[in-house]
């Protein structure tokens, strides 16, 4: 990470590395069509607790200061993120939605709320989504300024759910780099009401997403992977340990 208090450069997108951002009195969040911004950002960072896929772990600490940071492009990346993803200042979120793409519950629903209404406008116009596929939409009101929609398989026990949980992660990755974004952030998808075992469903997401960056390497994208409790963390901590 390249820290520096440049002053003409794109707003902070990246600091969903740092959860529990507050912004001082200049402004409040990133707006997602935000130019790059010709004043400084000053920022009040609270860092709390971070893992990084590789086993590094960054202790909490406090600073006041005026910077930007810059992702290192040249990466690809997997970070580990407990909370709610509709905080994310990342380029794109992903939501788990349905196949209608109208709104729903769980994630589907935060977004939505957090949003807005327009997202709900925009995503009437995309006449809904298939099973394993993906779709991009603007983020609104929200600190991402995408929301990558994409529809997982409600848990049946046939051999078809595992491909289709992959192709979410797959396609939604596939899309961001078509849109040259660089972080994305994943909930877990179909790991709510449609009953997928989140054992299971931790192991597709964490070996897809590294194979897709095996497949391409110089695409700089930092995934971070987002569990909604510390118990759903700890899942994916024991299948990143289990798989390395
Ligand atoms: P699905 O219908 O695909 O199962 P759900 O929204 O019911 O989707 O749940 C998917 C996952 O998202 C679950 O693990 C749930 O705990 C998690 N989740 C729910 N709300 C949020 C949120 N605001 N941020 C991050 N994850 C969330």
């Amino acid at each position: 990470w390249a820290l520096s208090g440049r002053s003409d450069e794109r707003p902070p997108l990246y600091l969903h590395l740092l959860p529990r951002l507050h912004l001082c009195d200049e402004r409040t969040r990133p707006r997602h069509h935000a130019e790059p911004s010709a004043r400084l950002w000053r920022c009040r960072l609270l860092l709390e607790r971070q893992r990084v896929d590789g086993g590094v772990e960054h202790t909490p600490c406090q600073t006041i200061g005026v910077m930007m940071l810059k992702p290192n492009v040249s990466k690809n990346e997997i970070v580990y993120f407990v909370g709610d993803i509709t905080t994310l200042a990342v380029d794109a979120i992903v939501n788990a939605a349905n196949c209608r793409l109208l709104g729903g519950g769980g994630v589907d629903g935060a977004i939505h709320r957090a949003a807005g209404r327009d997202l709900l406008a925009e995503c009437r116009t995309l006449g809904g989504c298939e099973t394993g596929a993906a779709k991009i939409t603007k983020g609104y009101r929200l600190p991402a300024r995408y929301v990558i929609h994409t529809v997982g398989p409600v848990y049946s026990g046939s051999a078809s759910d595992a491909e289709l949980l992959r192709s979410c992660y797959w396609n939604s990755l596939d899309l961001a780099r078509a849109h040259e974004l660089h972080t994305i952030a994943f909930p877990a998808i179909s790991t709510g009401v449609y009953g997928y075992p989140k054992e299971a469903a931790a192991e597709i997401a964490i070996v897809t997403i590294r194979e897709w960056f095996d497949e391409h390497p110089d695409a700089g994208v930092r995934v971070t992977i987002v569990s909604f409790s510390a118990q759903d963390d700890a899942i994916y901590q024991n299948i990143q340990r289990a798989l390395r």
